[in-house]
């Protein structure tokens, strides 16, 4: 697989051994059989063999600038809350203590100022779709805001003549076919709910405050809006709930709303610094004032791909086994291969939190230090914190990596919170070879 063009092609052991001796064949002048010359010149075309390193190299680096100032699309995660109507033991957010009195909550105005800065980028940018993603917090429990940002910036993408879709990944519990119908009326493309395995573990991951489960309601809320909109399914899994998964699949199968399910994608919790591989798990503190993190990546729900975040090589085995068990269950999956970079690699996604700060991608949302502006305007500090964002290039130190397109370095939140250093690679290079075996094994198995 060619990750730059996503050429493909399932080869014989003699391509392979002509692979390795290309260099050697060329620079020895050696004379070469037909079929030899058609197999390379091939290889040559689908950009399997390259003119040499340092041409390789340019080609990288054009490839992540291109990336990074394409103008075509410009994409907008808003937190309308950081609060949560959830009380997840492994969640520093959400409705512990009095976290949700004085966790952030955007106003009215705020929305309405968030909506000028959104045409004034759109007016600057002129790109051919708008992205809207809600998120929080728990997004739906601030639904003034997040019907003032849905209709106003439809109308505005509407007069400037800009495809608009809108994304809300929700814990599903105040998901119902009234939010679901006015959103459709402006662009609404997918709604990503959480489960976090099969009822018993998803209750234990995700209760209320009082300790009752959420499954069955979310379960209800799944079916109601069934038919009415793009449902993903995605879960958190930490080793002592990766094997609840396979019956959560199960279950879901069976349900009359399976067939509304377009999407479902498990992910790995992220850990942080410190904490043994595959221990505990996400949105924690990572600095002394003690505010979260978002903890894990939630900029790619809705749009079919998934995100490198994560953790070591237990994730890596699990990622293998939980996208095996979710095929054989009939439900779709990213493939593990087609995954970024990611959004912290582009000039023109934004995220912005409950105060109107500006941050790099969702999963520095929350915490102040890391606010690279605001849309009222730059502050003291913003330029540094900015700088430090744009420069993230962890791929560099990649080496001969084949799957740098793909992954850029990995995500730099865990970079962050495990390594203590944004930018240096997270690397699951592991988990990308498994994958791509798997898409290898998938092709040749149907040819
Ligand atoms: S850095 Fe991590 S959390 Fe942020 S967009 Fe990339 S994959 Fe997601
Ligand atoms: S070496 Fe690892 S982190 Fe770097 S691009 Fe390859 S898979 Fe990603």
């Amino acid at each position: 697989m060619n990750t730059f063009t996503d050429a493909q092609a399932l080869v014989s052991p003699d391509v392979i051994a002509l692979l390795d001796q290309a260099a050697y064949l060329s620079t020895n002048g050696a004379t070469l059989s037909r079929e030899q010359h058609l197999a390379l010149q091939a290889l040559a075309d689908q950009g399997f063999l390259v003119e040499s390193r340092e041409a390789e190299r340019a080609d990288l680096e054009r490839f992540f600038a291109d990336f990074r100032d394409d103008s075509t699309q410009l994409r907008v995660t808003v937190l309308t809350t950081l609060q949560c109507n959830f009380a997840c033991d492994y969640c520093i957010q959400g409705d512990h203590g009095d976290y949700n009195k004085h966790a952030g909550r955007m106003s009215i105005d705020e929305a309405a100022r968030v909506a000028a800065w959104v045409e004034a980028r759109l007016d600057a940018l002129r790109p051919e779709s708008f992205v809207l993603t809600f998120f929080g917090g728990e997004p739906l429990l601030n639904l003034p805001v997040v019907y003032l940002l849905a209709e106003r910036l439809w109308a505005a993408t509407a007069a400037r003549g800009v495809t608009m879709l809108v994304n809300v990944i929700t814990n599903g519990l105040l998901l119902t076919p009234e939010v679901v119908d006015r959103l459709n009326a402006c662009g609404l493309n997918g709604v990503k709910v959480t489960l976090d395995g099969d009822r018993a573990t998803h209750d234990l991951m995700r209760p209320l405050r009082g300790g009752q489960g959420t499954f069955d309601r979310i379960v209800a809320n799944l079916r109601a809006v069934a038919g009415r909109c793009r449902i993903s399914i995605g879960g958190n899994f930490d080793h002592s709930t990766v094997h609840s998964y396979p019956a959560l699949l199960a279950f879901l199968r069976d349900q009359d709303f399976a067939a509304s399910i377009a999407k479902v994608n498990f992910k790995p919790v992220i850990g942080r610094q410190g904490v043994a591989a595959g221990g505990l798990i996400p949105l924690t503190p990572v600095d002394d004032g003690g505010k979260p993190l978002g903890g894990a990546c939630m900029s790619t729900a809705g749009s079919g791909s998934g995100s490198p975040c994560d953790a070591c090589h237990f994730v890596d085995e699990q990622l293998a086994f939980l996208r095996a068990e979710t095929r054989r269950h009939g439900f779709p999956t990213p493939d593990g291969v087609h995954m970024g970079p990611c959004e912290i690699h582009k000039r023109h996604a934004h995220t912005i939190g409950p105060d109107g700060s500006l941050y790099a991608c969702p999963g520095f949302a929350g915490e102040a230090a890391q606010a690279v502006g605001h849309i009222g305007g730059t502050r003291p500090g913003h330029a540094g914190v900015a700088a430090r964002f744009s420069s993230i290039a962890a791929w560099k130190q990649c080496g001969d990596c084949a799957f740098i397109p793909v992954c850029g370095g990995g995500c730099a939140v865990a970079s962050h919170n495990e390594l203590g250093d944004m930018h240096a690679p997270t690397c699951h290079k592991g988990s990308f070879d498994t994958a791509l075996a798997a898409l290898a094994q998938d092709v040749a198995g149907r040819g």
